[in-house]
């Protein structure tokens, strides 16, 4: 299939007639009728072919530019196929007026340049600047297409489609080698569970309910329905760079009921997360090596669906009356502290507890090694104590304080991604209240952050600040907003965009 396109007016390159093939998902059969998948068939060939074609269709003005702004568009284009990925995506409007590229082009950059809400941008679509950005003829005055539009959009998107433009970037950015470095060999994705939003009065369909307390308007504390949405966030963790690698939302028994007539109840963030660990393997296999996780983690279903995944784990532990924690304080007391160090760099004294070999859990049948850290500083007080389990041949083998180091990074979830995500990039705020147009959104979002997390450390090779990794990035996002009125003409995405099949 494809579309045949013709494109004189390019380049001398590709003046003659091109089949652009059609943009699939890396898991599904090949269109050349192979029946393998197309990852491991045709797929690299078109990228190629894909990037020649890109390659004569930016204009000098986005080449050769020094605008941040612009830099970015040819680093997402020339990388990773930008235009072909939002052209990628699908809704089920019918006979639309106006293209699903441009809308979530809009939301795309919406994400980018952290505009705050979808009011917000409608009063961009009226602007100029706004226009050009996302490849319009300018109209002054005259709003390029309403909110409505992109909520209808936001409730009918696909949302397998942004997922399978997330997982290209990923892949690409692993072929451009953008995740060398790691934690003592290991590639570690920490998983943690996430609520973005909760609402005493809006609701939907699909919306985790719960009871809570309050203080009523006449000071008596009240009981009330709250309702809420949440997700597990699995993001890989680096030295110098995080990405998402995955979104699972938490079902309401609502979304459960599609399945099971008479289920009752919504199912916790354990379930949703072990979901979200089956897909991770599906999708990513051996990309991951371990996978990290807290005290909700540590147990022997999980650790025995790591190990089947091939997964090693450094899960927190916290129950002192559980296993394997309950085993591991005995012999810790036994064998005593197994080493101690500074660490010159961060001013910390480190002492280790570490016992492997631990076999006390009935429904985990491999070996689990737990290590206790307690780190003092001159300027704290109090010692912090972290204790962790680790699983998996490889995993159990690394010295304790790289295994603390990951045990540590664990905190970039918090950190980079949900604190970041609600302070800056405006997630707490409902866009739009829908199962679909919110899961819709935070995978648009998630494609924004990873190409502005690899832009700005990758391209940019700008070194992480340990004190607020946010700062840079907050800064380059308002060097880009400005840069917005500077734009000559619209950015030519019609061209760019190959294949609108
Ligand atoms: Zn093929
Ligand atoms: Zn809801």
């Amino acid at each position: 299939m494809g579309l045949t396109l013709s494109q004189p007016e390019a380049s001398n390159r590709v003046s003659e007639i091109v089949v652009v093939p059609p943009r699939l998902g890396r898991n599904e059969p090949c269109h050349c009728g192979s029946g393998t998948k197309y990852k491991r068939c045709c797929r690299e060939q078109d990228e190629s072919l894909r990037r020649e074609l890109r390659g004569a269709a930016l204009p000098e003005w986005i080449e050769g530019s020094r605008s941040k702004l612009r830099q970015f568009e040819k680093y997402a284009c020339n990388v990773f196929d930008l235009p072909g990925l939002l052209g990628s995506l699908k809704d089920t409007r019918r006979r639309p007026k106006i293209p699903t590229f441009d809308v979530v082009n809009s939301l795309f950059h919406t994400a980018v340049l952290r505009i705050p809400s979808i009011n917000a941008l409608e009063g961009d679509l009226k602007t100029e600047d706004f226009q050009k950005l996302i490849g319009r003829p300018p109209t002054p005055e005259v709003k390029a297409f309403s909110a409505d539009v992109v909520a209808n959009v936001l409730d009918q998107l696909e949302l397998e489609g942004i997922r399978n433009a997330n997982e290209d970037v990923i892949h690409q950015a692993e072929r451009n080698k953008a995740f060398r470095e790691d934690y003592g060999a290991l590639r570690c994705v920490a998983i943690d569970g996430w609520e973005p939003l909760s609402s005493y009065k809006r609701h939907c369909p699909h919306c985790l309910v719960r009871k809570v307390k309050r203080k009523g308007a006449d000071g008596e504390t009240e009981v009330v329905e709250q309702y809420y949405h949440s997700y597990v966030v699995a993001l890989l963790l680096g030295p110098v760079i995080d990405v998402v690698l995955g979104i699972e939302p938490v079902r309401s028994e609502e979304a459960l009921r599609d399945t099971d007539p008479e289920h009752e109840g919504h199912e916790g963030e354990l379930t949703a997360g072990r979901r979200l660990i089956d897909w991770l393997h599906e999708t990513y296999g051996g990309f991951i090596d371990a996978i990290v996780g807290d005290a909700l983690y540590a147990n022997g279903p999980v650790m025995t669906q790591l190990t089947n995944h091939g997964y090693g784990g450094f899960l927190v532990l916290k129950k002192e009356k559980d296993e394997p924690l309950k085993d591991a304080l005995k012999l810790w007391e036994i064998e005593g502290p197994c080493q101690s160090c500074a660490h010159a760099e961060r001013k910390e004294h480190l002492e280790f507890w570490d016992i492997d070999e631990i076999e006390t859990l009935d429904s985990y049948q491999g070996k689990i090694r737990a290590v206790r850290a307690v780190v003092t500083k001159p300027d704290q007080e109090k010692p912090t104590t972290w204790c962790f389990a680790i699983i998996g041949e490889r995993a159990r083998q690394i010295s304790p304080q790289t295994a603390l180091r990951i045990i540590r990074a664990r905190w970039h979830i918090e950190n980079t991604a949900f604190h970041q995500w609600t302070k800056y990039w405006n997630l707490s705020h409902v866009f739009r209240h829908g199962e679909n147009a919110l899961s819709a959104l935070l995978l648009l979002w998630t494609l924004a952050f990873n190409l502005l997390q690899l832009f700005i450390y990758r391209r940019l090779g700008r070194s992480r600040r340990p004190k607020d990794p946010t700062d840079t990035i907050r800064n380059i996002v308002e060097l880009m907003l400005r840069e917005v009125a500077l734009l000559p003409e619209p950015i030519p995405w019609g061209t760019l965009l190959l294949d609108t099949s």
